[in-house]
């Protein structure tokens, strides 16, 4: 039995959910599924989620909710009707109901949730199926943390009642006083991977725009080739290092259960697309895939006996901890440490996060760099093949490409460089030509 979960621009109009009707039922195996809200159709279109959360907004700032939801309301109305499921959904009882939530909510997830509810509801009318809200299986903690072995339970008894085929939204759920939390942008994803292991599916079908993974970003390497196969680790090193095929938290709920993930192309269904599973992949593969992000900050912290000063570290991070602030990496010498974190998390607070250094290491010297791109190359076959490192090192001096910064996970499972962000493109290029091309 299969779990399948379609993504925004499958719902994005009635001729894509007439093509997701289409690809359900041409498996029987397909009983459960979860979607995205209406996404969009053209490029400059707007993401439903995008004008419902504007909707909360601008209505706080004293817009009128009632005119920033029409054009809301009149695209569900356009789908409902060319489905000829407007008989079946009542939309105008339903944005009576949506329009009073949202004034009243404290929080945007409410408003936010609204598109994958009707779209999961537009979807079941469509295919004369149950819908069940998500509100019911997916289970928050008052302070907004996702509840899974709650949520597993419930669900797992919910599902197992149900019928043969089930459509359930996305993205939400809610807290045990019933009020709506969302899961960040994307999430989805993660939804349909909770579901997968609720009903401990075979397979949980992830179908979205494109033929899966690409072993770099198209629109820095020419036709990168595709990757046929993935392991879930391999997984998360890409995803987490921006390959935004999948949100990066879906491989929690199915790794538990070991179940298998395939991304397809709801608008090229005979394409294979790309199968995560569980363990090491057996390959002769060295490589499978680049994956990077532009924005980073190094903070050197240089303090001559560094390495003999108990607690040096903790004092350090300390600071972070208290500005609230993650960081990526902490590569480290024997007088030196250097912090990496994204420009995101800094956010306004560079000046607060050096001053808090000082006052916590009285440092030697403080040096600071802007504008760094990370680069991670994935593949558990460089975990047995000595050289990958020098490969991928001249490969990228031979481009004059100066390393920053390098880190190779002790799982040996990726190699992570730093490079200055006007060189990134450029090291994509000539880590790809190495490795894959
Ligand atoms: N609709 C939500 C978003 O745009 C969630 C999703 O599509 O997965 O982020």
């Amino acid at each position: 039995m299969k779990v399948c979960k379609f993504g925004g621009s499958s719902m994005a109009s009635a001729e894509t959910i007439r093509r997701v009707a289409e690809i359900i039922r041409s498996d029987a195996d397909r009983r459960y599924v979860v979607v995205s809200a209406p996404g969009k159709r053209f490029s400059a279109d707007i993401k439903i989620t995008d004008s419902l959360l504007t909707a909360y907004h601008e209505s706080r700032k004293g817009g009128s909710l009632k005119e920033l939801i029409a054009p809301i309301r009149e695209r569900f109305e356009g789908i409902a009707h060319d489905l000829g499921v407007e008989d079946k959904v009542d939309l105008a009882a339903l944005f009576k109901e949506i329009e009073a939530g949202i004034a009243a909510s404290p929080i945007p997830d409410f408003a936010a949730a609204q598109g994958e509810r009707l779209s999961a509801m537009l979807l079941a009318a469509f295919l004369g199926c149950a819908f069940i809200d998500a509100k019911e299986i997916i289970r928050f903690a008052d302070n907004g943390q996702f509840n899974a072995e709650y949520t597993n339970d419930v669900a797992r008894k919910r599902l197992a009642a149900e019928g043969s085929l089930v459509v359930i939204p996305g993205f939400y759920g809610s807290t045990s006083a019933g009020q709506i939390r969302t899961f960040s942008r994307g999430g989805s994803d993660v939804t349909g991977a909770i579901i997968a292991r609720a009903v401990k599916a075979d397979l949980y079908e992830n179908w979205t725009d494109v033929n899966g993974f690409l072993t770099a970003d198209p629109r820095i390497v020419d036709q990168p080739k595709p990757i046929p196969e993935l392991s879930y680790r391999e997984l998360r090193e890409l995803s987490y290092m921006g390959a935004n095929v999948l949100h990066p938290e879906s491989i929690f709920p199915v790794r538990k259960a070991n179940i298998p993930i395939n991304i397809r192309n709801t608008f090229e269904p005979n394409n294979p697309g790309t199968m995560i599973l569980p363990g090491v992949l057996q390959h002769d593969r060295l490589i499978t895939g680049i994956a990077g992000k532009k924005g980073f900050v190094s903070i050197l912290i240089e303090k001559s006996m560094m390495n003999n000063e108990i607690g040096f570290t903790r004092k350090l991070l300390s600071v972070l901890e208290n500005l609230n602030m993650s960081f990526e990496h902490l590569p480290s010498g024997i007088d030196t440490m250097t912090l990496i974190i994204a420009d995101t998390e800094i956010g306004g607070k560079l000046q607060e996060l050096v001053g808090g250094i000082r006052e916590a290491v009285s440092p030697d010297r403080l040096e600071i760099q802007s504008d760094l791109a990370l680069i991670a190359t994935v593949g558990h076959g460089m975990a047995y093949k000595p050289g990958t490192a020098s490969r991928l090192f001249t490969a990228l001096s031979r481009v004059g490409v100066n390393i920053k910064m390098i880190d190779q996970g002790s799982s040996e499972l990726n190699i992570i460089v730093a490079v200055a962000g006007e060189d990134y493109e450029k090291a994509i290029n000539a880590i790809y030509e190495e490795f894959i091309n």
